[in-house]
C-alpha cells in the first residue's frame, strides 16, 4: 500500500436546487472522482428543508458507485421521523451518516425530540446497530454556542461515546488549534480519527460572513491580504491555493488521518490543491 492510498481523501457536496444545478454537480462529481474519494457527502438542512435534494444526490452518488455519507440533522426532529428516514437511507443502501445538531433557521422555533447531536447517534445505534458508520462534527476552535473549549470537548467526548466512529472537523486555517484539539480528546480517552474539514478559498466576500457565522477563524493576516485583494479574483484564488495548500502540508506531516474538503459543489480547487499535495499523482 503506498502512502497516499493509505490517506483517506473525502469530498462534501450540498444539494442543488435547480436542474441545472444538478446537472453541474453531476460533471463536478465526476471530475473529483479521480481522485478516489473514501466517500462523498451530501448536507442535509436542518429542520428537513433539503431532505429530497440530500437523498437524490446520495443515490444519485451511490448509483456512480461511489461511497455516499448523508448529513443528518435532528434539531426540531420527531423520533418517528428519523425513524422513518434511517429507513429510507438504509434500503437505498447508505451505510455512512454525519450525524449532526443542525442549526434552525430563524423563525422555525425549538422543540423537537433531540438536544443535541450525541442524542441522536445514540437513537441511531439504539434503532439501527451497527448498519451505519456514524460520523460526528468537531470544532477545533470551539463551537460558537459552547459555553467554554472544555465544555465543548466534552460534548464532543459524549458523541463519540454515545457510538460514532470518526468525526470531521469544521474548517480552519490554524493547524494548531487541530493538533491540540486531538491531544486534548486523547488525554480524555477519545481516540477515533478525526479528519480536518477543508475549506478552499474560493472568494473573500462569503468566506468572511460565513466564517463569522460558524465560529471559524480566519487569521488577521490572510482576512487582511483577501481584503486587500478587493474584487481581484485571480488573486484571491491564486493567494488560496498557496495557503490551502501549505495548511494541509502541515496537517499531513503532522499525522492528519486524511482530508475532507468542503467543495462548495465546485472542482477546480480540491483538484489543484491535491495535485500540489502529490495525492492525485494522475491529474499531473
Ligand atoms: P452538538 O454536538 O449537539 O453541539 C452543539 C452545541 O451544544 C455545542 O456548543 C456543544 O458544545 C453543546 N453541547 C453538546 N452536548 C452538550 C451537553 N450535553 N451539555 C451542554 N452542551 C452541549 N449543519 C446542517 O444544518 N447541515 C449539515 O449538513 C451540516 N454539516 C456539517 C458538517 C460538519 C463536518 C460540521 C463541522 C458542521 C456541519 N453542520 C451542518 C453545522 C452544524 O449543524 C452546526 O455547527 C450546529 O450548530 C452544531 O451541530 P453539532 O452536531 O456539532 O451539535
Amino acid at each position: 500500500m503506498t502512502e497516499s492510498s493509505r490517506f483517506s481523501l473525502s469530498v462534501e457536496f450540498f444539494p442543488p436546487k435547480t436542474p441545472e444545478g444538478v446537472e453541474k454537480l453531476r460533471l463536478v462529481r465526476q471530475q473529483l472522482y479521480a481522485l478516489k474519494p473514501e466517500f462523498c457527502s451530501v448536507t442535509f438542512g436542518a429542520g428537513g428543508s433539503t431532505q429530497e435534494g440530500t437523498f437524490n444526490t446520495v443515490r444519485d452518488i451511490l448509483n456512480e458507485g461511489v461511497s455516499a455519507a448523508s448529513h443528518f440533522s435532528c434539531i426540531g426532529a420527531s423520533r418517528n421521523s428519523v425513524r422513518e428516514q434511517l429507513a429510507t437511507l438504509k434500503a437505498m443502501g447508505v451505510k455512512r451518516l454525519v450525524a449532526l445538531r443542525g442549526d434552525l433557521p430563524s423563525g422555525y422555533g425549538s422543540g423537537g425530540e433531540f438536544q443535541y447531536a450525541s442524542d441522536l447517534v445514540a437513537f441511531i445505534r439504539a434503532e439501527t446497530g451497527d448498519h451505519f458508520h456514524i460520523e460526528v462534527a468537531a470544532y477545533p476552535e470551539m463551537h460558537p454556542q459552547a459555553r467554554s473549549p472544555d465544555s465543548d470537548l466534552q460534548a464532543f467526548a459524549t458523541k463519540v461515546r454515545a457510538g460514532a466512529n470518526s468525526a470531521i472537523t469544521q474548517y480552519f486555517y490554524n493547524p494548531d488549534a487541530y493538533f491540540r484539539f486531538l491531544q486534548d480528546a486523547d488525554a480524555l480517552g477519545v481516540r477515533v480519527p478525526v479528519v480536518p474539514g477543508i475549506m478552499p478559498i474560493l472568494g473573500s466576500t462569503q468566506l468572511l460572513r460565513f466564517s463569522d457565522a460558524c465560529g471559524a477563524e480566519i487569521p488577521r493576516w490572510i482576512r487582511l491580504r483577501l481584503q486587500a485583494f478587493g474584487d481581484d479574483s485571480a488573486s484571491i484564488k491564486a493567494f488560496g491555493l498557496d495557503v490551502v495548500t501549505n495548511l494541509c502540508e502541515q496537517l499531513r506531516a503532522g499525522g492528519a488521518p486524511g482530508l475532507h474538503f468542503y467543495s462548495m459543489n465546485q472542482s477546480a480547487a480540491t483538484l489543484e490543491i491535491c495535485r500540489r499535495l502529490g495525492l492525485a499523482v494522475f491529474l499531473q
